[in-house]
């Protein structure tokens, strides 16, 4: 690992991914995070998001996408680092956010018992393309394969624990269908307890 590497990182190693291309912090020119909070794995829950900005189809405009949503969030908002674990570009490849340790800034209330996936763009009026909606899944299946996200896990919109629109409507209504989508009837969804946070020594 190179120093430019590790100053972008400061977080754990980022193992591959099969069937989806991993965009590192490095790869993409990230901003160091000013502080770093691990939660403990494999979280029970999955957050599906868009981010409601520019849509982006090339390893180029989504890395300076992100670069863009990373200063909104650690400049405007204020966070430590840029919200979601990982981000989703219509290029079909999947860019390093928080990761899978490191407790996010996306939703509300449950950002320490829950990894969530941002999709770039506003998918509102229509869906993401078939590129980005096979690498969430890919996103998954990984993320469960690594011991980061239970077999079991449920997956929701944020509108289901929180008041937005996000992950915009039409993306929404799609996850309704997905097998893991964990809402029954208009029952708010129930937080699980946080894991308490390992090293791995
Ligand atoms: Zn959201």
């Amino acid at each position: 690992m190179n120093s430019l590497e590790k100053d972008c990182t400061s977080g754990l190693p980022l193992p591959a991914c099969e069937n989806v291309t991993i965009v590192t912090r490095a790869e993409w020119g990230a901003q160091p995070s000013k502080e770093i909070n691990y939660m403990g794995t494999p979280v029970g829950v999955v957050f599906i998001h868009h981010t409601a900005m520019s849509e982006c189809d090339t390893q180029d405009r989504c890395s300076e996408e992100m670069r863009t949503i990373q200063r909104f969030h650690q400049v405007d908002r204020g966070w430590d680092d840029i919200g979601y674990n990982f981000l989703i570009g219509e290029d079909g490849k999947a860019y390093e956010g928080r990761a899978w340790d490191r407790i996010g800034a996306h939703t509300r209330g449950w950002n320490d018992v829950a990894i969530a996936f941002s999709i770039m763009g506003d998918y509102t009026k229509h869906l993401p393309n078939d590129a980005a909606l096979n690498a969430v899944q890919a996103m998954i299946e990984c993320g469960i394969r690594l011991g980061k996200i239970d077999a079991d896990y449920k997956l929701y919109g944020h509108r289901d624990v929180g008041a937005t629109e996000c992950p915009g409507q039409r993306l929404y209504e799609l996850i309704r269908t997905w097998e893991h989508y964990g809402r029954v009837g208009s029952e708010p969804p129930v937080k699980p307890t946080p894991i308490p946070f390992h090293s791995g020594v």
